[in-house]
């Protein structure tokens, strides 16, 4: 289906997008006709950066009627070694704060017009994270802080796009990671954030404290440690004052479980994937200063999260089987449910639902994700096609 670029033009009020975005008029429609600038049907409509554009993140969404604009939320760097890449970035800081990294999924909730919206990474409004947002975090915040925008990491068992049920979360829970202007995207300082979220009683991602940058990479190796252990994700270390940008760190246990699910469906993740957890395993085992036997065991894992969810996946196609994800989603209304049916169809995922299940006042759809691409693949190679 092709927009009519000059359609698009006219919808979107390109003079004013260059102004506030300071980015000249001709980039704007340039990136409209390359399409890195999409239009979203829907409702709201809106514009949507697919990559970044000038100082603009990818994920900037540009709402039509009425006018505003959320910038996207920044890429974060990852460290492989905190020691001296830590002193490093961070030497114009005389310590750094260290907070929890949350395995969720990425979510901007702001107020457009008088309407709060859940926005995921790319810059989709998404009608399973509005619903949940308004649910959660209402309009209180914003009615006294119309301009800002909270980002935070949707996490729990009913997520539809990172399911994880080792937090002790019942169905779905927001947890505030940055405070920022909707449209220039400047974050609060660490602990003002943090105060204001105490205020209108939102959670926050948990505060491990702050430390001198000389001596964070002996705390963070501690925190690291412990949180490997439970299957949590990581730390993500940040000037407080947040003029420097984030830095993050990881779990060898967190990058396995991406290993082991990625691997289910190899052939629907880029060979990107594997490349670069592979490193960071290499790069923390040096840094740690291993011995044979927990080398040994971090060998051991990092196969076992290749081989064993791939070789299940071979086996279940042989047996006939689909290989399809299974997540949930937890709604109040079915319209919800439907709409989110719909926003998936939009984004090109290929989703089953299920009947709905009634659950006090709430309906649980389970849905099946199919993985097209590794059904297809491993179909064929053990009907016998060639890899290559
Ligand atoms: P990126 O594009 O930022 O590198 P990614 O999609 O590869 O992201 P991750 O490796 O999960 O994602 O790392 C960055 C993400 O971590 C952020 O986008 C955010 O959603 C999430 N996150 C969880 N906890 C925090 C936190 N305390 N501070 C900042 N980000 C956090
Ligand atoms: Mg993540």
């Amino acid at each position: 289906m092709r927009q009519d670029v000059s359609e698009l033009i006219k919808k979107l009020n390109v003079e004013k997008v260059s102004k506030l975005l300071e980015i000249p008029e001709h980039r704007i429609t340039g990136a409209l006709q390359r399409k890195t600038l999409q239009y979203v049907r829907g409702k709201p409509g809106l514009f949507r950066f697919d990559k970044p554009v000038s100082s603009a993140e990818g994920g900037t969404s540009v709402f039509i009627e009425p006018f505003d604009i959320v910038r996207g939320f920044p890429k974060i760097s990852r460290t492989l070694v905190l020691y001296p890449a830590l002193v490093k970035h961070f030497s114009s800081c005389k310590k750094v704060v260290v907070e929890e990294k949350m395995n969720g999924y990425n979510v901007r909730v702001a107020l457009v017009g008088d309407k709060l919206v859940g926005l995921t990474r790319g810059g989709f409004v998404c009608p399973y994270t509005t619903e949940k947002a308004n649910d959660i975090i209402g309009l209180d915040f914003f009615h006294d802080h119309p301009e800002l925008v909270l980002c935070g990491e949707m996490v729990g068992p009913d997520s539809p796009y990172v399911p994880k049920s080792f937090y002790g979360i019942e169905s779905l829970e927001f947890f505030a990671f940055d405070i920022r202007e909707k449209a220039t995207g400047k974050p609060l300082s660490v602990m003002m954030r943090r105060a204001l979220m105490e205020e209108y009683g939102i959670k926050s991602v948990r505060l491990f404290g702050e430390f001198e940058v000389s001596e964070a990479h002996i705390e963070i190796t501690k925190i690291i440690k412990e949180l490997g252990s439970a299957m949590h994700e990581g730390v993500v270390i940040k000037d407080p004052e947040m003029l420097l940008p984030p830095v993050k760190y990881t779990s060898s246990q967190s990058n396995c479980a991406d290993l082991r699910y990625a691997f289910e469906f190899y052939n629907d993740f880029g060979r990107d994937f594997f490349f670069p957890r592979v490193c960071r395993e290499a790069f923390q085992s040096v840094e740690w200063d291993e011995d044979e036997v927990s080398l040994g065991k971090r060998c051991l894992q990092l196969g076992e999260s290749i081989l064993q969810p791939m070789v299940k996946t071979i086996k279940k196609k042989k047996a006939g089987e689909r290989i399809a994800e299974n997540v949930q989603i937890r709604v109040k209304s079915m319209n919800t449910a439907k709409e989110f049916e719909e926003h998936l169809k939009l984004l090109g995922v290929d989703a089953v639902f299920e009947a709905p299940e009634k659950i006090g006042n709430e309906y649980l759809v389970r849905i099946k994700r199919i993985n097209q691409s590794t059904n297809d693949k491993t179909e064929a190679i053990l009907g016998g096609q060639l890899w290559s």
